[in-house]
């Protein structure tokens, strides 16, 4: 019965959260931004290379109201949030992202695509993967794609996403971190070559911040 009631209350009064943390954005079009980040627990695309793995499962602890996150971010000389994960779209993000910009904040979403569409955002990145099939509503609505790159092949593939997105899209190829060493020639290649692309490098780890 307890779990029930909690079940009821997710995206309206709590939200399970792995971390949240005030840093500096390291990926995509907003590389550099001081940032306000919520990490969202419970992911089911069970990518290989996945850096977050502790974020698959949910625990029970990890729930916390909406209103701890949001005094969290008050207190915060921050106009900019995250919304990341895990995969942030298993809840609904509509009082989440509505609490965010009451406070003049604005929300930017990373994603994987396969849960529906909820919030408001400024800021979608649209990161598909191969694991688990995106949905075709995040093709008009991302304003940025991020494909991560492991291997040469994963090019093509990064292509045929990136001519369904809208016309606005930014696009950014990403190396997969454990092996960006023997990829990142390739990367560069392949931009030279199709120059809308962009190379997003993960500056946190450079930096050392999380
Ligand atoms: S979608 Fe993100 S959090 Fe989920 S398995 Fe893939 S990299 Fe990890």
């Amino acid at each position: 019965m307890k779990q029930q009631k909690t079940a009821n209350k997710v995206g309206i009064e709590v939200l399970p959260v792995m971390e949240k943390f005030y840093s500096i954005q390291g990926e995509g079009f907003h590389q550099g931004k001081a940032a306000y980040f919520i990490r969202t627990a419970g992911c089911d695309v069970g990518c290989s290379w996945c850096d977050v793995k502790e974020s698959w499962e949910v625990e029970k602890e990890q729930f916390i109201k909406i209103d701890e996150i949001i005094e969290e971010l008050r207190s915060l000389p921050c106009s900019f949030s995250v919304i990341t994960g895990g995969e942030p779209l298993i809840y609904n993000m509509d009082v989440l992202t509505d609490r965010i910009h009451d406070l003049g904040v604005k929300t930017h979403l990373e994603t994987s695509g396969t849960y529906p569409l909820s919030g408001k955002w400024d800021w979608i990145c649209f990161s598909p993967k191969r694991f688990k099939k995106p949905l075709d509503i995040y093709y008009e609505f991302a304003s940025e794609l991020k494909v991560v790159i492991s291997r040469p092949n994963d090019l093509r593939w990064a292509q045929k996403h990136a001519e369904q997105v809208n016309e606005n899209c930014v696009l950014f190829l990403q190396p997969e971190w454990s092996v960006s060493d023997q990829i990142l020639p390739d990367i560069i290649d392949f931009v030279k070559e199709n120059p809308e692309w962009n190379i997003s490098l993960q500056l946190h780890k450079y930096l050392d911040v999380r």
